[in-house]
């Protein structure tokens, strides 16, 4: 059954992968983007509403005329650093956002929501591997705003018979395996794009001595000194969504539910960067850097409340596949290598 889905933030990284795999599986896409960050052409086949949800008017908007099953909502700012430096940024963005679009779904009578979290909202590690039942004290602004927005998400679907889902992302990564989409942040803050860029600029014939890759901080209580993060490729991530959404509109569930996404492994980011010197064959060199703030030493996700409930499975196990995808992409974009 083909089901209407508004994806709001569907010109963005994540969200143009959803875009791609709803319209494959054969549902019907109307996305609404700002254009702030994500890309028109990234959105191809589908429906497009260029709004803000950071006012009333252009969230109502999306809806007038159209009737959705299901909105998934992956429109908002997602750096730690940033969103310490400004939060206003961020409670606008995430919460104000978030509220505007529940109360638009209210108002169009819309009564399932799939919406991209994150495992800042935890903050730092009590246990590993995290499971969804970690307590949530997020340390920066941004795990807070999603925080927030986790828990109005909640109070609506108890309050107006809303299903809501909120998909815990760890490190999202990787590239459409098919090559067509990317990652194209302005300004690129994340690990695995940042490296391949400078793979790129090693490519076109770069001082290796000349890098600008930093590794933040090796004097963490990790065996080699460095951050470990767990990896999930954003198909899989995607493949998620697509479950989470089959559970709601089967009426599954009722009121809020979470679930981690993430492989259940940990990499550390000297064993990034080595996993992309082989992939992309190129010799990465980086320098160490401090430590960045609100950054933990490890974050590595328990997902089996995901593979159990939602049947979810990930393709993605081994990271080299992971980066194998990004390159993909990356090393046809030779105009993102580090100047
Ligand atoms: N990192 C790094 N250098 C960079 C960017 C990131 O060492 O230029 C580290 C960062 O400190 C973290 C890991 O790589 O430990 C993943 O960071 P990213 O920003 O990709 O994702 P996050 O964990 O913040 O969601």
């Amino acid at each position: 059954m083909a089901v209407s889905v508004l994806v709001a933030g569907g010109a963005g990284y994540i969200g143009s992968h959803m875009v791609k795999l709803l319209l494959r599986h054969g549902h019907l896409v109307t996305v609404l983007d700002n254009l702030s960050t994500g890309h028109r052409d990234a959105v191809q086949g589908a429906d497009f509403v260029e709004g803000d949800l950071r006012r009333v008017t252009d969230a109502a908007q999306a809806f007038d005329g159209r009737q959705f099953d299901v909105v998934m909502h992956f429109a908002a700012s997602c750096y730690v650093g940033e969103s310490v430096k400004d939060p206003a940024k961020y409670y606008t963005n995430n919460v104000i956002g978030t509220l505007n679009l529940l109360e638009a779904m209210r108002a169009a009578q819309v009564k399932h929501l799939v919406f991209s979290s994150t495992c800042s909202t935890y903050g730092d590690p009590v246990f590993l591997p995290m499971s969804e039942d970690h307590p949530q004290h997020p340390v920066n602004p941004y795990g807070m705003t999603k925080l927030t927005a986790e828990r109005a998400m909640a109070d609506y679907g108890r309050a107006y018979g809303l299903g809501t889902v909120a998909l815990r992302y760890f490190n999202a990564a990787g590239c459409d395996p098919e090559g067509e989409l990317g990652e194209r942040h302005d300004p690129e803050t994340h690990l695995i794009p940042l490296i391949l860029r400078e793979a790129l600029r090693m490519r076109a014939g770069g001082n290796p001595a000349d890098t600008q890759l930093q590794v933040f901080g090796d004097d963490f209580d990790t065996p080699d000194g460095s951050c470990i993060r767990d990896y999930v490729h954003i198909a899989d991530l995607c493949a998620a969504h697509l479950l989470a959404m089959e559970r709601l509109m089967g009426d599954e569930v009722a009121g809020f539910k979470a679930f981690n996404l993430g492989i259940g492994k940990g990499f550390s980011v000297k064993e990034v960067i080595e996993t992309c010197r082989r992939v992309t064959g190129q010799d990465i060199r980086y320098r160490v850097a401090g430590r960045r703030a609100g950054d933990p030493a490890r974050l590595v996700a328990s997902a089996e409340r995901a593979r159990a409930e939602l049947g979810w499975s990930p393709q993605f196990n081994e990271l080299s596949d992971i980066v194998e995808t990004a390159w993909r992409w990356f090393s046809r974009q030779p105009a993102l290598a580090n100047g």
